[in-house]
């Protein structure tokens, strides 16, 4: 009945009764790799100071601070949450994992919310204590039972040292909670979303079948990670470097130039990355000073990738990789991926469904489960998909169905290969009234044939406008968003960024446009920019585009 089903073989899984953390879980996998050597293999590398954690003293270090944590705050019990906010350091994976040992759930999230952003998902998640860097701990409310631990601080360094590192830890069920990440809200309110142990084991076990066959003379593993850990990609990314026993290159306050730098300097081989930083890469003119040449591969996600824009990264970059893959907060990180050359080669593509995920395409207006090529809602079920909504039973209700699929409010399609392609959000299109010319035949007598207008509202998917424009040569950036119009309802709009030195005229674009889509996805007004808003993610903040706009038309 039109259930698309992985086509990977099935990831295996503890049976779901067996008690099991994600940490336990990323550390037996970890160990049952017979090469790896936890004492001379790091785990993190900062790359402003070459600085070195190896894995044997990462696993020590949040072993003695579970054990810290535990005396030091007897009545810390399991399933209470901790709230962290913090930029990248070795202390964030540190705690991440000793948090999740001791079955506590980690709620980050980005250090640069404004008060009022912190007091709304505090009052969402409730958190009992805080970690958060000393710069920012002003600005959270001081409500916590707890208190707050400032992470740059000696108190914790030497929570990491603490000699007992043996105690009687809770046993974590892997139904317990081990996250509440917050979805973008890029079309809505923020949400949390909460995500058990069971839920990252399975993404975990799944992203392990999603591996490329491992090359005997393949370099170590070492990544980069441009992304930020309070996001699910960073979060679930994280703990599938620690399971597969890979070296991670931290960088404390993300900067291009540094990160080529880096690039070059670790021989770094893999960047799990945002299409912004995909569209850097192969636009940037800094890019060909750096030796990039330890590069094999790039995971892209979060967003749409333009095949354009794909397209001259690998004349670039020819000798690596992109890998695509779509993921949700809801799904606790990448459910579909590429595997192998040939599987990469699918630019505009998000991959294929990853082991253990099922998927239908629904007619949103009809709900039935529609065929490969037609385009409908996107609906996932699987192990990774999250237990719901923190204290928001409306929307786990309106987004989670009795037999446990997720409404993803994406606008996609399968090619018959099992491709999966995404058009855009469902919230985020563009609804043109465009007059559509009928034909009518009247009687005979009259002699003539009349053309009568009817009214028909057609979407637009900004995303494919996007593409179009990234594709121009004297485009930097672009975003489309719908722009109010009395005779159509809504028209295309495009904020544009100039390539530096460009000249290039509202009209023109306009024009280059017209030439490459049908008549009603014509983007009808340009204005020109110096920044998209995005998220940390790289997803465009069109709503705000959408309020420039408005205040744009009010003030003249
Ligand atoms: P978030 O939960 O904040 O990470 O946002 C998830 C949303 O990002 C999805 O619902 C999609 O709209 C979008 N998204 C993720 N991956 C892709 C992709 N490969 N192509 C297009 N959109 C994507």
């Amino acid at each position: 009945t039109n259930i698309f089903h992985s086509l990977r073989s099935s990831a295996p899984l503890p049976p779901p009764s067996q008690p099991l953390s994600i940490t336990d879980y990323t550390l037996y996998l970890l160990r049952s790799n017979p090469s790896f050597s936890p004492s001379t293999t790091p785990f993190l590398i900062d790359s402003a100071t070459g600085h070195r954690l190896f894995y044997s003293d990462f696993i020590r270090q949040f072993q003695s601070l579970s054990a810290a944590l535990v005396t030091k705050f007897p009545s810390l019990a399991k399933n209470q949450v901790a709230l962290i906010v913090s930029p990248p350091s070795f202390h964030i994976p540190v705690l991440y994992f000793s948090l999740l040992s001791l079955g506590v759930t980690v709620s980050p999230v980005n250090p640069i919310s404004t008060e009022s952003e912190l007091a709304d998902l505090v009052r969402l998640s409730n958190p009992v204590i805080a970690f958060a860097i000393s710069s920012v701990a002003s600005k959270l409310p001081s409500s916590f039972p707890l208190g707050t631990i400032i992470i740059d601080s000696p108190q914790f360094l030497s929570m990491l040292q603490n000699p007992r590192s043996s105690f009687g830890f809770p046993q974590v069920k892997q139904s317990d909670t081990a996250g509440i990440l917050y979805s973008s809200g890029t079309t809505g309110k923020i949400k949390g979303v909460e995500l058990s142990h069971r839920n990252f084991i399975a993404i975990t076990s799944a992203s392990h079948q999603d591996k490329f066959a491992k090359d005997e003379n393949a370099p170590h593993p070492v990544s980069l990670f441009p992304l930020p850990l309070f996001h699910v990609f960073g979060f679930f990314m994280l703990i599938r470097a620690a399971s597969l026993g890979e070296t991670l290159v931290f960088m404390e306050r993300f900067d291009f130039v540094n990160m080529l730098k880096a690039v070059e300097k670790y021989r770094v081989t893999y960047m799990p990355v945002s299409p912004p930083l995909v569209v850097a890469l192969a636009k940037s003119d800094v890019v060909p000073k750096y030796d990039l040449s330890s590069l094999l591969l790039i995971g892209c996600g979060g967003a749409p990738l333009g095949k354009e824009v794909a397209g001259s990264f690998m004349a670039r970059f020819p000798h690596v990789e992109i890998v695509q893959g779509y993921g949700m907060t809801e799904t606790g990180g990448g459910i579909t991926g590429m595997i192998g050359p040939d599987e990469c080669q699918r630019y505009g593509s998000a991959g294929r469904l990853s082991a253990n995920v099922e998927a239908k395409i629904v007619d949103p207006e009809t709900g039935e489960a529609l065929s490969p090529m037609q385009q409908g809602e996107l609906w996932l079920r699987g192990p990774m998909i999250m237990k719901g909504y923190v204290e928001d039973k409306e929307a786990t209700g309106a987004t989670l169905d009795s037999e446990g699929w997720l409404k993803t409010g994406d606008l996609c399609y399968f090619d018959s290969d099992g491709f999966l392609y995404v058009v855009d959000r469902l919230k985020e299109l563009i609804k043109y009234k465009a007059y559509q010319v009928m034909m009518i035949v009247l009687p005979t007598f009259l002699f003539s044939k009349q053309h009568l207008l009817k009214r028909k509202t057609l979407q637009v998917a900004p995303a494919e406008l996007e593409r179009y424009l990234q594709s121009i040569p004297q485009v930097a950036d672009a975003a489309v968003i719908p722009y109010p119009d009395e005779a159509a309802g809504q028209i295309p709009m495009a904020y544009v960024v100039r390539r530096d030195g460009s000249k290039i005229k509202e009209a023109e674009i306009m024009e280059i446009i017209a030439k490459q889509v049908s008549p009603y996805k014509k983007i009808r007004r340009v204005a020109f920019i110096k920044a998209i808003p995005k998220t940390a993610a790289g997803k465009i903040l069109r709503k705000e585009l959408v309020k420039h706009a408005a205040a744009a038309s009010a003030n003249k």
